[in-house]
């Protein structure tokens, strides 16, 4: 009889080669566990063997410690049999459609393209143009699609009160299949309400207000349906309006004004530590996930400037409006494009060498904007 030392196929493995060291994450309970040097090098010989290898009498000895620590923790252990161990090791599968899709050359047959977008957003300028009849086609294109949500982002509502109005209502019709929300600066929100007084209740209840200076109207938060979004940038900013809110019943949060923000701010309040890390529970849909695409930007188109990008910060240009692209097409170049959508912490420095990359979050816009992909402590 042979002695075989395996993992069990629910277990997810990433390397720090460089740091031979190794993370191992139970995807049913979400327990992980570091192993380093020579722990590391079994690890890796596991890996490369389909999850089982073959141990001598004297290696049974040597490794104890990691038998015991697969057997306590019900993620391997030893196992005796002539023929190695048949293990259904986790192999990745997902989006296999999309890269089906991306070889195909006849792409609009047999693939619903509109199946990977989520959510849609739009930046209103008063000061610009609004090319409105092209933005409710696509919303109305999007009834199809896997959109739940319209993000409203407006500036400067003053310049153009009649027409973002009007806008707002017509959205209202064509986008009954999804929820709309909309965010605008404190300053301007009592000329807003009252330009919507008339409109559905759909957009009263989903307003966020922007509140960026700590002697804002306070009446907006008498007001029923509203969210106050705090922009802060540090520890002093965070503890007014943290204070300001204690004991009161409205719905807020915080918004980082990321450019303004100082080192040891976000360490402390933002930054996750390693124990943080170690807690999160992970799936092993999430943790498959994180390999191959980035899900917090992922199926998000944005329209600002009457151009179509696919992510909020620093996205690229997919289309110009007034080119009358269809959403499919849109999607489809977001998609193709190898871009945020696809932005996996295996991609950037420093976390493609760190063995939480398959665990940690997905980028975010922050960590764009700040363009330093490490927010955390590790
Ligand atoms: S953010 Fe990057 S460097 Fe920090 S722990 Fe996660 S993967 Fe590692």
């Amino acid at each position: 009889m042979n002695k075989w030392l395996y993992l069990d196929g629910y277990v997810e493995i990433t390397f720090s080669h460089n740091k031979k060291e190794c993370l191992l994450v139970n995807t049913l309970d979400s327990k992980k566990y570091i192993l380093t040097n020579s722990d590391y090098q079994v690890i890796k010989k596991i890996h490369a063997n389909e999850y089982s290898i073959k141990l001598t009498d004297n290696d049974c000895k040597d490794l104890n410690h990691l038998i015991k620590l697969f057997e306590d923790n019900s993620i391997g252990g030893l196992e005796e049999s002539n023929d190695k161990p048949f293990i259904f090791y986790p192999i990745i599968n997902i989006q296999r459609d999309i890269r089906k899709f991306k070889n195909l050359s006849y792409r609009d047959q047999g693939y619903n393209t509109l199946e990977n977008l989520f959510e849609l957003s739009v930046h209103i300028d008063g000061k610009n143009i609004l090319l409105s009849d092209q933005i409710l086609k696509l919303v109305y294109e999007s009834e199809h699609s896997s959109i739940a949500k319209i993000n409203l982002h407006i500036t400067n509502f003053n310049s153009n009160k009649v027409e973002i109005t009007e806008f707002i209502n017509n959205l209202n019709s064509v986008a009954k299949h999804c929820s709309i929300n909309i965010s605008i600066d404190h300053t301007e929100y009592f000329a807003f309400s009252e330009s919507i007084k008339d409109s559905q209740e759909l957009v009263k209840n989903n307003i966020s207000v922007l509140v960026d200076n700590q002697s804002f109207n306070k009446e907006i938060l008498k007001e029923k349906g509203v969210d106050i979004l705090f922009k802060i940038s540090n520890e002093s900013q965070y503890n007014h309006y943290s204070n300001f809110v204690v004991n009161s019943h409205i719905d807020y949060n915080f918004h980082l004004d990321i450019k303004n923000c100082n080192t040891d701010f976000l360490k402390e309040f933002v930054f996750l530590n390693k124990d943080e890390i170690l807690d999160k529970i992970i799936t092993k849909q999430n943790y498959d996930a994180n390999k191959t695409l980035n899900k917090a930007l992922f199926g998000k188109l944005v329209i600002k400037n009457n151009k179509v990008y696919n992510c909020e910060t620093k996205g690229k240009v997919i289309a110009k409006l007034e080119d009358n692209k269809t959403l499919k097409e849109l999607i489809y170049r977001a998609l193709v494009d190898n871009n945020e959508w696809f932005l996996t912490r295996n991609k950037v420095k420093p976390c493609k060498g760190c063995i939480f990359k398959n665990t940690c979050p997905p980028i975010t816009d922050y960590e764009l904007e700040a363009t330093q992909y490490n927010f955390c402590t590790v």
